[in-house]
């Protein structure tokens, strides 16, 4: 798992905490000013940490750390607590729409791992006893249609395609069709990626989204972009109403930034963690055993 680098800024910072009976303010301003130093290296949003580094101190001289028989515990418990604040608190759940089928749009860039995520959240689906069907609405990237069709076969889950001479938004409005029809109680859609924001491809799936109106619309996001995944989520969310975040790539060398400032800076929560290429390496994200990864 990642944010190897930021876990051991921490701990240095906090085993010097930990090994200090009594704490003057002095050494929680220099112990702030290190977990400053390491959240920005680890990318996260400048004004995240100047708010959440202002929070913890607000906190330590509230409990008054100084006077405590553990001080350093004491800070490392309120950094935890801020850190799953940071990430949203409590797990965010996906969407279940009393009227079934729930319907799951999937946004994002071009290579962020949007069609990898629709086959392992139709994976997760199925272990927890749903009927999803899967809508192949990128018909723009040579090979999405048939990378989905893969991915379906190898978990037995329906694909519906039109193939690419069809609108996306025809295809996921008879896709949801087809699902009303055959009882699938998910219906998830694979919608075209660009390599960066555009105008077109917004237009576009602001079209599927006005046809089809789905319960959740998930943005999946490269974690190891950093900052750029945060970028990416803003500007997504101002125009599509974003109701949670995919984070993908998390196995990889990520340093944290995405994962740390995207709750606060969107207001939108992550609700899941891709870990791998493999269809079972997906899992809920929960913020407070993040934290607990992240602190080491
Ligand atoms: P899309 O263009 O957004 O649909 O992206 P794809 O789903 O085709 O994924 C792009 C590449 O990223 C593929 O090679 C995937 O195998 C890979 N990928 C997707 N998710 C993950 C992940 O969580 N970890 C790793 N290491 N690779 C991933």
């Amino acid at each position: 798992m990642a944010f190897e680098g930021l876990t051991t800024r921490l701990q240095n910072v906090f085993g010097k905490l930990r090994g200090k009976g009594k704490l003057s303010e002095d050494d929680v301003n220099d112990a702030m000013r290190e977990v400053r130093l390491a959240l920005l290296e680890a990318d996260v949003n400048f004004k995240v940490v100047k708010e959440f580094i202002a929070k913890v101190k607000e906190k330590a001289v509230g409990q008054d750390v100084t006077k405590s028989f553990t001080p350093g515990m004491v800070v490392i418990d309120i950094v935890n607590k801020e850190l799953i604040e940071l990430m949203g608190g409590t797990q965010a759940k996906l969407a279940k729409s009393n009227r079934p089928p729930t319907v799951v749009l999937m946004a994002g860039l071009q290579g962020a791992g949007k069609t990898t995520l629709t086959g392992k959240l139709a994976k997760l689906l199925q272990s927890q006893n749903h009927k999803p069907l899967l809508v192949a609405g990128d018909i723009y990237r040579p090979a999405a249609i048939k990378q989905l069709q893969v991915l379906g076969d190898s978990i037995n889950v329906p694909v519906f395609t039109l193939g690419d001479q069809v609108s996306p938004v025809e295809i996921a409005r008879q896709g949801v069709q087809q699902a009303k029809e055959q009882g699938n109680d998910y219906v998830l859609i694979d919608t075209a990626g660009r390599l960066q924001i555009d105008e077109a491809l917004m237009e576009e799936i602001k079209r599927i989204h006005e046809a089809v109106k789905p319960d959740e619309v998930l943005l999946v996001v490269d974690a190891m972009t950093g900052q750029e995944a945060v970028n990416v989520a803003k500007s997504f969310h101002e125009q599509l109403a974003l109701t949670g975040v995919v984070l993908t790539k998390l196995d990889g060398d990520t340093r944290g930034g995405a994962a740390l400032s995207v709750k606060a800076v969107t207001g939108c929560p992550i609700k899941f963690a891709s870990t791998g290429e493999k269809i079972d390496q997906l899992e809920a994200f929960h913020p407070d055993r993040m934290a607990s990864r992240i602190l080491g």
